[in-house]
């Protein structure tokens, strides 16, 4: 897939933009205020594999919060700044990695200068905001609530903040509208070569929110266009760290492991199909390399249909067959093909390990 010519920034030591991986970002949901449970949160996210991490500032004792949680993250902490400029400039001093404001509610041009000058002298990266709820009225006026009107919005405080020197930056350009997202995005990419920051906003909860994000972030992924993403929704951090990575792997930008291919079923199927999908996930779940799995209902059409796979099983009535690379290795009583098919990853997954020491051996 052709990935858009973006600049390379850097948010505290992960890169965004360039030829970068693309980045699953979160925000903490807990009050800023209460160390111990937001904490647990930014622990939770870091082993659920989250990379970059925006916490909102809204007051004073919030921001004290903030200095500490910069001293036991992981990973790179954004300030989420709302309205203050000053709590923005506190944040970059205390160590922030980026402080994400937007220009619209910050109160004008020369409190972003402020801001702009305070990361300059830090090495603090910014990520600038721009909202469909916050537009400037001059665009408005001219462009009325369009895409346009924030593509044009993501541009005018791109050029602003390069005018300063300073172009460790990306943009997010947010609406809670798939398609006013998506064209927004295509407007801008084709003018600037800022990183990118993805995200519909306010996606909603549940199946639906995780569709939602997933067709906006993913059609635009696909378009080539995004640096890092957040999937936004409504409920525990964790999942929109997961569904992130969902949405990366199954595009093939991003690898987190083994994916499973399991077949809808039908009246053919001969196994528990979604039984055995689960139990092939739980024992794989330690299994770091890019792998195809297939979990098949039936041996007449399975190992035909997931042909693409890597390994699988076709469930038969009695007996299972056990494949690899599209060839049959074996036919196992049902009760055993689970443990044969883990069998055969372990060889992949040692094979894909001694791989690579010859690789870096020759390097
Ligand atoms: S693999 Fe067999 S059981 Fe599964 S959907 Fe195809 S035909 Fe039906």
């Amino acid at each position: 897939m052709l990935r858009r010519k973006s600049r390379r920034i850097t948010v505290g030591n992960v890169p965004v933009g360039g030829k970068a991986p693309i980045t699953v970002q979160s925000m903490t949901k807990t009050d800023t205020k209460d160390i111990n449970t937001t904490l647990s949160q930014i622990v939770e996210l870091q082993k659920a594999g989250c990379e970059i991490l925006r916490i909102s500032v809204p007051d004073e004792e919030s921001l004290e919060a903030f200095g500490y949680y910069l001293n036991k993250a992981s990973i790179p902490l954004i300030a989420d700044i709302h309205f203050n400029h000053k709590l923005a400039i506190e944040c970059i001093k205390l160590g922030a990695s980026c402080v994400r404001i937007n220009p619209g509610n910050i109160g004008g041009k020369e409190r972003v200068l402020e801001v702009v000058k305070a990361a300059i002298e830090h090495n603090c990266a910014i990520r600038i905001g721009v909202n469909a709820g916050s537009l400037e009225k001059g665009i408005m006026r001219r462009f009325g609530m369009t895409p346009r009107a924030l593509a044009e919005s993501a541009l005018y405080w791109s050029k602003f903040l390069e005018d300063q020197g300073f172009l460790n930056f990306k943009v997010s350009i947010k609406s809670s509208d798939v398609r006013t997202t998506y064209e927004a995005h295509i407007i801008f990419a084709e003018k600037s070569d800022v990183p990118i920051h993805l995200g519909i906003t306010e996606a909603g909860f549940g199946e639906y929110g995780i569709v939602k994000s997933s067709v906006g972030i993913g059609s635009l992924l696909l378009n080539g266009i995004g640096d890092t993403i957040r999937v936004s929704l409504t409920g525990d951090p964790v999942k929109e760290v997961k569904v992130g990575k969902y949405i990366l792997q199954c595009l093939g930008l991003r690898s987190f492991g083994p994916e499973i291919i399991s077949c809808p079923t039908c009246s053919r199927k001969k196994i528990d199909v979604e039984e055995l999908a689960k139990k092939v996930a739980e024992r794989l779940k330690d299994v770091k390399i890019p792998l195809k799995v297939a979990v098949m209902g039936c041996e007449v059409n399975g190992p035909g249909e997931a042909r693409e796979a890597d390994c699988g099983i076709a469930g038969g009535k009695h007996f299972s067959l056990v494949f690899k690379k599209g060839k049959v290795v074996a036919k196992a009583p049902n009760d055993e093909a689970l443990d044969m098919l883990i069998e055969i990853i372990k060889e992949l997954e040692e094979n894909d390990g001694s791989e690579k020491a010859a690789i870096s051996h020759q390097v």
